[in-house]
């Protein structure tokens, strides 16, 4: 049976928090191989994308060419807006022998309420919890209404014990626009090659 994790986001642009967490959940979950979903319109942020969704895709690829598991997919680069739970039906759907694995970040997870039809995601997929600094599971469960933690508790949920890194696309997107250095280890250089040759977040 493949074991097919599923990872979406706005990747804009990708950097190695969206990559190092999600290697140590292919080691700990056995995943034969992780989808990478860049989404072209992302339902919950209130700003952006700002870079295209072409753009992101591309960037997405540059950072993961070195592993052969994680893949980029167009699934998510539709129109309208992509919601994780069509995406999880879509491929419970296309391959019906394969173990779905839901990866997100733990500020996600804390967040996931206002998801669309968010308690249908638990059947559908296993949960993979990536940690981010300042939402420690304990905090995640702590602020979690009953309701949440009981669907926590219930669902089949992976906390990847992933070393958290202190790396934001916000963050990113700032120094570019002023012209400031980015740390080493922040992204692949040539995603960071790839921002500067197209301007991407001026
Ligand atoms: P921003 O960094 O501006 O807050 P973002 O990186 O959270 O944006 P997305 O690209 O949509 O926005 O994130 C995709 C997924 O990656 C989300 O589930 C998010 O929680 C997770 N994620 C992002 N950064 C990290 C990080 N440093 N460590 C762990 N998970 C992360």
């Amino acid at each position: 049976m493949m074991r097919l994790g599923l990872y979406g986001g706005s990747f804009d642009p990708i950097h190695y928090g969206h990559v190092r967490p999600v290697l140590k959940a292919v080691e700990r979950l056995q995943l034969d191989r992780v989808l990478y979903l860049p989404t072209a319109r992302p339902p919950h942020k209130a700003e952006g994308p700002f870079a295209s969704p072409l753009h992101r895709f591309v960037m997405v690829e540059l950072a993961l060419l070195d592993h052969d598991r994680l893949q980029v997919s167009d699934f998510e680069l539709v129109e309208r807006p992509a919601y994780t739970v069509e995406t999880l039906e879509g491929f419970a759907a296309r391959f019906p022998e394969a173990q779905l694995h839901l990866l997100l970040g733990s500020d996600s997870l804390a967040a996931i309420e206002s998801w669309r039809r968010w308690r249908d995601l638990f059947p559908l997929a296993r949960v993979g919890v990536l940690r981010r600094p300042g939402w420690s599971r304990e905090r995640v469960s702590g602020s979690a209404s009953p309701e949440l933690r009981a669907a926590i508790d219930g669902g089949d949920v992976n906390w990847i014990e992933n070393r958290p890194l202190e790396i934001s696309a916000t963050e990113i997107r700032r120094r570019v626009a002023a012209g400031e250095r980015l740390p080493g280890g922040w992204l692949p250089e040539p995603v960071v090659q790839y921002i500067r040759k197209y301007s991407l977040y001026p």
